[in-house]
């Protein structure tokens, strides 16, 4: 880094940073200016907001910072810098995954986030299943990583401290067309390596859920539930012990490809511009954009995007279920399914809502479609029982009439860009597969 960098950073930190020892709502992350040498400072930046998910307050924490000599208190500020040896766009829980396994291969990663908080898109608004990778063609991008995934993310849980829960999962069948369905789901589960996943009969599914009707259900043991926010919290704390940093409210606005090095310009009211060498687009809905804004970049290589919105109604008293309750899959998403967060309450969704524009407000009518599908697997539920809760927007890479699509990691040998890989319609199941899709993009590049 420069000296002129350097100085710029150390006089930003007393305008911006909050008094030491101020109560602060969040997790902080010390910035340590005099410590800061090329690249080598401890990740920077603060988790303030909220996510929807985080709101019963599994995940947060407040706590006092102890008063320090050197500027302790963490600031959101753009950083100049003018050579790295990595770039990840967007800091969601697929970028921080790459940011990390970068960074653990030695390279000097930063993270680039126009937010003010790290995961506060699409990875704060999902189900928080670890999936098991039965729904995905043999063979494709999604049933490889899934599968990979749900082994590396139940590792990293238990060496990290991740609170999760193997709860298992039922898909049940509620017709013979159904039935059909489980069977080839199985099949197709077992090809993708998937195991741990049982046909069961109505009985056998009554004395493990008493109060759940179907004719028949696949159980798959190895589904979980894992607290998202506090993943994102971990793969950035590895991060950071790795050397990398994040930037945040620094958007990143455009740069080139094609020549030795990436060129990246990057900030808001305040620019910085970045040379490096590898460079990943993990931008999530906004990652055509970023892939349009690369000079150089063949247009022919950027997919069209697709918005499908999943909105979820939470219910608020308890339910009497212990598993994940998902009917067979429909087309654009898995249907309207059951899942419980860790604290215990359960929430009905994601539908499918295909938009143009992103836009997270959840419409209270969309509900009455939700009783009748539910009713299918849970007559109990009452009429007014389910209450908007939050929307999470898939970013799609194939539309409502098209087949659905394998995630696209596109490497230099699919773009000839050396250094780039862009991070194309991570839909479900990224959230499991952030780790194994983290591995196969630093395998693309080093
Ligand atoms: C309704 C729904 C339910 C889901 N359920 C599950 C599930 O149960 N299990 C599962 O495995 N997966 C699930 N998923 C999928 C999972 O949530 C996503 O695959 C994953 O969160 C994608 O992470 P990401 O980091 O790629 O994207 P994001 O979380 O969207 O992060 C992208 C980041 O890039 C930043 N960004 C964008 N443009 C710029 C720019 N120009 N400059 C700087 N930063 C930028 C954004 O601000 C954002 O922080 C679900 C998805 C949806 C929509």
């Amino acid at each position: 880094m420069s000296a002129w960098v350097a100085e710029r950073l150390v006089s930003l930190v007393p305008e911006t940073m909050a008094p030491c020892g101020r109560q602060v709502k969040g997790w902080i992350i010390p910035i340590q200016p005099a410590a800061f040498g090329r690249l080598k400072a401890p990740l920077f930046g603060h988790y303030r907001s909220r996510p929807p998910q985080a709101q019963s307050g599994t995940n947060s924490c407040s706590f006092r910072y102890p008063r320090r000599q050197d500027h302790s208190l963490a600031i959101s500020v753009a950083i100049g810098m003018e050579a790295v040896d990595a770039v990840v766009i967007g800091a969601g829980v697929v970028g921080l995954a790459c940011a990390r396994a970068l960074a653990m291969r030695g390279c000097e990663t930063v993270v680039l986030e126009r937010h003010d908080a790290f995961g506060t898109e699409t990875s704060a608004r999902n189900s928080e299943v670890i999936h098991a990778g039965l729904y995905y063609p043999c063979g494709s991008l999604k049933a490889r990583l899934c599968v990979e995934g749900n082994g590396l993310l139940y590792a990293f849980c238990a060496t990290h401290g991740i609170e999760h829960r193997r709860c298992g999962k039922l898909i049940v069948a509620t017709s013979a067309a159904h039935e059909a369905k489980l069977q080839e789901l199985r099949t197709q589960g077992e090809s993708n390596g998937v195991s741990g996943l049982e046909l069961l009969s109505a009985g056998q599914v009554r004395a493990l859920e008493p109060e759940l009707r179907c004719t028949a259900a696949l159980l798959s043991a190895t589904t979980g539930i894992i607290d998202s926010h506090g993943l994102m919290l971990a793969i950035c704390g590895d991060a950071e012990r790795h050397g990398a940093v994040l930037a945040l409210q620094s958007p990143f606005l455009r740069g080139s490809v094609g020549g030795k090095e990436i060129l990246l310009e990057a900030g808001s009211t305040e620019t910085m511009q970045l040379r490096s060498s590898i460079v990943v687009n993990a931008a999530g809905l906004d990652a055509q954009r970023v892939a349009s804004l690369l000079d150089g970049f063949p247009a022919q290589h950027v997919p069209p995007r697709f918005l499908a919105k999943g909105n979820y109604y939470a219910h608020a008293a308890r339910v009497p279920f212990s598993h994940l309750i998902y009917p067979v899959p429909e087309p654009g998403g898995l249907g309207v399914h059951l899942t419980l967060d860790l604290g215990g309450q359960a929430r009905f969704g994601p539908d499918v809502e295909w938009i143009t524009e992103a836009d997270y407000a959840v419409a209270p009518d969309r509900a009455e479609r939700f009783y009748s599908e539910v009713r299918r697997y849970w007559p109990a539920l009452r009429d007014g029982g389910l209450a908007p809760a939050f929307c999470g927007i898939r970013p799609k890479i194939s539309g409502p009439d098209d087949a659905a699509t394998d995630f696209m990691i596109q490497g230099p040998e699919t773009h000839g860009k050396p250094g780039l890989v862009n991070l194309f319609g991570i839909e479900s199941p990224g959230l499991t597969s952030c780790l194994s899709i983290a591995e196969h993009v630093a395998s693309l590049v080093l």
